[in-house]
């Protein structure tokens, strides 16, 4: 069953049974309202007649209608009484009726014992009796003095307009429960069918991209900013950033074979000439470009692991880091390397961090391998480490080429090379300064570049402390 109406079924059963429970209370209080009020009626009649009777009543059994009907006749009170809804009994104390107002005319009306034996205790009773016609009937009783033995006064009223009235009461909720139930599932069901509309159509949505494989279809929700709403943008982000890994992705295999396929086509070549009759000389040049080839190769491939290793999240060893031996460590490493340039290190302040010291240290040595790449002779490259605010700056700044603006937001997407003929002749591979941006992010931080052509460029890892 579709959870729209399911949703719509439970709102209807919850609302039938608070109405319900809502009509049964109101039905009840009123009833016990109304016969309250019969109550206090017969309790007034009650009294005024056992005042107007008196103790003397004479006990001819013939002339007990006689009695009634004078003592109806006498008080407004009681001529009220002996109005067609309002009887009067008198009953011995062996359950006989031994006279009743005239108004009861045929009707057979039983005598309740446990009345009659409250009333010769002393004791005030009511309770509702079933006529003969099936009419309810309230009476209440109380004791009066016979002339031989207490009486029981029996005063009557018939509910019939009251149970009518009820009837028509318990129709009226009935009719109204239907009514509002209806009401309730049509619209409950409409608006349960629009507020689960962007579900639907994000369910579309997903199979449309199953059965198509095409990621750039959109739900393209524009409705309120609730939780459906959040789910339906949320959705629409996720495949965005799928659509965009899956794009990099692509681009990532062709760039990477294409990057893996001129080193195999030079060892190709080289090998087939190394088939033919060669001299010495050409021999040992052909296995030289070999081997720098089967270098570069390596080099590629242990980059990409590195990079596969870094995006996947792992992180081998999360200790604490001295920044600052990361730094000199790098420094070092880059003197050694620099050949006629200078490596100096600038500010170093006392800085540890969570990390991995491994990959810290791979960051810094493709930041200082490419500063030294591109500054000619001579240049200084200068590192230093400092405190700002929550993050702890790494600064590599060189006096080299520099980069010009339109790269600069290229360069660490992944084989991005400025100059490809000149990165390939340094050995590089374009994926230095991804493996960079990708462990400054895999420790929580970023890497930023500003550079001028000619003057040189500053490298900066923020490193969240
Ligand atoms: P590569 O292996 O080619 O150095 P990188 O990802 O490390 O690849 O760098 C990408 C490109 O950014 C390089 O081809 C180079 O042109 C440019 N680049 C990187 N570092 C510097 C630098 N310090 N000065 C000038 N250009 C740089």
């Amino acid at each position: 069953m579709p959870i729209r109406w399911r949703l719509t079924l439970w709102f209807s059963v919850i609302l039938c049974v608070a109405l319900v429970l809502a009509g049964v209370i109101i039905y009840i209080v009123l009833q016990n309202h109304l016969h309250s009020e019969v109550d206090d009626n017969l309790k007034v009649y009650a009294a005024e007649i056992k005042d107007y009777i008196g103790s003397d009543i004479v006990m001819a059994p013939d002339d007990y209608d006689v009695v009634c009907d004078a003592a109806c006749a006498c008080s407004p009170a009681l001529r009220e009484f002996g109005s067609p809804g309002v009887h009067v009994r008198l009953i011995d104390g062996n359950g006989n009726i031994v006279g009743r107002s005239e108004n009861l005319g045929d009707l057979e009306l039983p005598v309740e014992e446990s009345l009659i034996e409250r009333g010769l205790a002393g004791e005030a009773g009511t309770a509702t009796l079933t006529a003969s016609d099936g009419t309810k009937i309230r009476v209440m009783t109380d004791q009066i003095q016979g002339q031989h033995e207490p009486l029981i006064l029996e005063v009557g009223q018939s509910l019939r307009h009251i149970d009518a009235a009820m009837n028509q009461v318990r129709w009226a909720l009935i009719g109204s429960l239907l009514a509002a139930l209806a009401f309730a599932i049509v619209s409950g069901g409409i608006l349960v069918r629009r507020a689960l509309a962007p579900v639907v159509d994000i369910a579309r949505t997903a199979q449309n991209i199953e059965e198509s494989s095409d990621l750039s279809k959109r739900v393209g929700y524009d409705g309120p900013k609730d939780e459906i709403g959040q789910l339906a943008t949320t959705f629409d982000h996720m495949i965005e950033h799928l659509e965009k890994a899956f794009e990099s992705q692509r681009l990532f295999i062709a760039d990477a074979s294409h990057d893996l396929r001129s080193p195999l086509t030079v060892l190709q070549g080289n090998l087939d000439l190394l088939k033919r009759d060669l001299g010495e000389e050409e021999r040992r040049e052909s296995l030289r470009a070999i081997e720098a080839e089967t270098h570069r190769m390596s080099r590629i491939v242990d980059d990409l692991l590195l990079l596969a290793e870094v995006e996947s999240g792992q992180i081998e060893w999360r200790g604490r880091v001295s920044l600052r031996e990361v730094l000199l460590e790098s420094a070092e490493r880059g003197q050694q390397l620099a050949g006629d340039r200078k490596v100096v290190v600038g500010r170093q302040e006392d800085i540890f961090i969570r990390g991995d010291a491994h990959r810290l240290k791979r960051l810094l040595g493709n930041l200082v391998d490419n500063a030294i790449r591109y500054t000619p002779e001579g240049g200084t490259i200068t590192l230093s480490l400092f405190r700002n605010e929550d993050w702890a700056c790494i600064n590599v700044v060189d006096e080299g080429m520099g980069i010009a603006p339109e790269h600069l937001p290229h360069v660490f997407e992944r084989f991005y090379m400025v100059d490809r003929a000149r990165s390939r002749s340094h050995g590089g591979s374009g994926l230095g300064l991804t493996i960079v941006k990708a462990i400054a992010e895999q420790h929580g931080g970023k890497v930023t570049v500003t550079s001028e052509l000619g003057k040189g460029s500053t490298f900066t890892v923020w490193l969240k402390l």
